[in-house]
């Protein structure tokens, strides 16, 4: 069959075909009533920033360096990286970064940044990391081992201190997660930090993964560390999860003395060509931008403020229904025991082993809560 001569492709949108995006826009609509399931902020307003879509934006290359490429927002992304190095206690100069496709990109830019800085290192990263890590790992050919995770979903302490005991002589890479995805647990540092220590392991690199933490910690009350506060190396933030943008977007950063390194190795062929990608998005650093302003610290803390204390009536409603919903401190994602499939496809909840949880999102409302507690409780029963 050839393209030439199918009349599908003749040029011209029919009547069904516009039909058909019409259809998938209702559905959209209808769908993102029952999102409870997954980490992303549906609150968001860009329109303002609409007639930027008219034009081939292009952020090609490092955001800090001029570029022939006009039609971009460099300078728009270099503040919105200035903003999220503050957010994270970096020292003035002391961080580069850039906006990425979102949280996968950022996980590899540092696990790329670390490999080049120890090739033999070992990277230790716990079961409960997000899937992507293992495929990023195999795809830049770092060697790495799985250490245990607890049930809270936090990284199993003394796994790890026993693994690094027996590879002492090897560079550490410690992947540390900020957030997990499917409980929220965050990683404690400072205990990392010391095992490191007890086991005189001076070589190391410490990258987070705080796709979903990254924007929660910073507002709330005696945060645990997680930041360049505690010495990491790199950070890895997600742009379209809390904050909420309709193209998946995140933050890189990483020391600069990091990227300066792989930044000189490709001064050979007369370009800084410090980003994964070529071609890069030139609108999420806008969304960004525009949202860090018209929201401001205080805007996002509020949110915050307001999915924790939701993210804590969720778990409450669930427990004096007899449904055993836990969550972890400063996280937004509530755990419970799988319900029926029916439901947990109806309301989009993931699902792993025999546990579901809901993301408590800024959209997220009390009746929601109630609506999903009600078709669990009457499909499986629990007398309230
Ligand atoms: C979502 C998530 C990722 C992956 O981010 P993408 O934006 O989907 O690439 C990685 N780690 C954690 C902890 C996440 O929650």
């Amino acid at each position: 069959m050839s393209l030439m001569n199918h009349t599908q492709f003749d040029g011209q949108l029919t009547v069904q075909q516009q039909q058909r995006l019409q259809d998938l826009l209702s559905f959209v609509n209808q769908e993102a009533e029952h999102f409870l399931g997954y980490p992303c902020n549906r609150l968001f307003d860009y329109t303002p920033l609409y007639p930027f879509l008219s034009f081939p934006m292009n952020n090609i290359g490092d955001p800090f360096l001029p570029s022939r490429y006009h039609l971009n927002s460099h300078e728009f992304e270099r503040e919105v990286i200035d903003f999220f190095a503050a957010l994270t206690h970096a020292k003035p100069d002391e961080v580069w970064g850039y906006v990425t496709n979102g949280g996968t990109e950022g996980n590899m830019y540092g696990i790329y940044l670390a490999r080049e800085i120890y090739p033999e290192g070992l990277v230790y990263y716990s079961e409960a990391t997000h899937y992507s890590v293992p495929k990023i790992l195999r795809m830049v050919h770092a060697r790495n081992i799985m250490i245990k995770s607890t049930a809270n979903g936090e990284i199993d302490y003394q796994d790890l201190a026993a693994t690094l005991r027996i590879h002492r002589d090897v560079p550490a890479i410690i992947f540390a997660n900020i957030g997990t995805t499917m409980t929220g647990a965050v990683d404690n540092l400072d205990r990392i930090k010391q095992i490191l220590k007890d086991n005189a392991i001076t070589h190391y690199y410490i990258h987070c993964d705080a796709a979903l933490g990254g924007m929660i910690l910073p507002f709330v009350e005696q945060a645990p560390p997680f930041d360049f506060n505690a010495g990491i190396d790199s950070m890895a933030i997600s742009g379209h999860k809390m904050i909420g943008s309709p193209i998946p977007c995140g933050i890189a950063l990483a020391k600069k003395c990091h990227v300066d390194r792989i930044a000189r190795a490709v001064e050979y062929i007369s370009t800084f060509d410090t980003t994964v990608s070529g071609s890069r998005n030139a609108i999420t650093p806008l969304f960004l931008w525009y949202v860090i302003h018209s929201r401001g610290v205080a805007g996002f803390r509020n949110i915050v403020q307001g999915c924790l204390e939701m993210a804590a009536y969720a778990v409450q409603r669930f427990n004096d229904c007899g449904i055993p919903a836990w969550r972890n401190e400063n996280s937004i994602t509530v755990v419970f025991p799988k319900a029926p499939e029916a439901i947990m496809s109806q309301w989009q909840i993931a699902m792993q082993g025999d546990m579901g949880h809901i993301v408590v999102m800024p959209h997220v409302t009390k009746q929601q809560i109630n609506h999903l507690l009600a078709d669990i409780v009457a499909a499986t029963e629990v007398t309230p």
